[in-house]
């Protein structure tokens, strides 16, 4: 996803090697380069802002020492901003003191909400938990019935309301499917919420129903990272309507330029807490800043 990013940043890195001291001029020109490459990826402008700021006041203040030239010290700057924007440290899921723990998805139609309750559980299920699927996406016909099946796949049961019953209300259907986790011991629910096409308020309402019925441990906000600018405005949005606690950044594996979703931890302030890239279980992993940073400086 961050190849074309990849190799600007390098490019631009590559142009102090060899230099045995940096001038101002070598910093500024560098910058402009990192600039340019964040701008084209789809950084958010004000994240590009912050970053290229620090990154010119750590280089020019950088002490001509150690073990590292002037070349590799400026790396390990934008490495270090790289991580900062990401999140820095690797956030671990929160659960709760006594189980069921609540895990509530929330995102656009298509950001890939399904597919993750069904990745979350298999990885779940292989630490020993006992995660249940509750089926809250009521709007689209098809939408409970596909969780099922990503449910079965990941050998993981998924609570449905009975079929048959017309459209049923989603904010019941939550309470009833984190009783019945209680009732059968199930440790952890995972529950998969409606999504539309575009934020809209009502949407936004009935997550932030459902949310307050089930009180979760984390709100995930789950985003395809092939949206490019709108992620952010989405993020914000989801934000202000509903809250979250943490982000999933999906499609990883597309050709998208993907500097959006590297924007949402700095524009809203939460941690990315997973990442998926691709449409198998396993396509699936912890969310880890520095390694993330390291595969975009290559
Ligand atoms: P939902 O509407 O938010 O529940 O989204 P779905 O889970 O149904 O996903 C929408 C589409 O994106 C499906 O075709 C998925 O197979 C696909 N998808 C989900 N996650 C990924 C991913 O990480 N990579 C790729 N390439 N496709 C994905």
């Amino acid at each position: 996803m961050f190849d074309t990013l990849s190799e600007r940043l390098s490019g631009a890195l590559a142009n102090l090697r060899g230099k045995g001291r940096l001038s101002d001029a070598d910093i500024d020109t560098t910058a402009r380069e990192i600039r340019i490459a964040l701008l084209e990826a789809d950084v958010a402008l004000p994240v590009v802002r912050g970053f290229i700021s620090r990154v010119k006041e750590r280089a020019k203040g950088a002490e001509v020492s150690g073990a590292l030239n002037p070349a590799q010290q400026v790396v390990k700057i934008v490495n270090d901003e790289l991580v900062s924007i990401l999140g820095g440290e690797t956030r671990r899921l929160r659960l709760a003191k006594e189980p069921p723990s609540v895990i509530m998805l929330a995102g656009l139609q298509g950001s890939g909400k399904t597919t993750l309750a069904g990745k979350l559980a298999h990885w779940l299920k292989n630490q020993g938990h006992t995660p249940l699927l509750v089926a809250c996406d009521l709007q689209r016909p098809n939408a409970v019935n596909q969780l099922q099946i990503v449910g079965e796949r990941a050998g993981a049961t998924t609570f449905a309301p009975e079929p048959g019953n017309g459209v049923g209300d989603p904010v019941d259907v939550a309470r009833r499917g984190i009783a019945h986790a209680r009732e059968k011991h199930y440790d952890i629910v995972i529950v998969d919420t409606a999504g539309r096409l575009g934020v809209d308020e009502e949407l936004m309402k009935q997550a932030a129903d459902i949310r307050d019925a089930v009180s979760p441990d984390e709100t995930l906000f789950v985003v395809d990272a092939m949206i490019g600018q709108d992620a952010v405005a989405t993020a914000e949005a989801f934000r202000d309507g509903v809250g979250f606690s943490g982000v999933v950044l999906t499609k990883l594996d597309g050709d998208a330029r993907g500097g959006a979703a590297l924007s949402v931890r700095e524009v809203t302030g939460e941690p990315i807490l997973f990442a998926s890239n691709g449409e198998k279980l396993a396509d699936f992993d912890v969310f880890h800043p520095d390694r993330m940073a390291s595969r975009i400086l290559g």
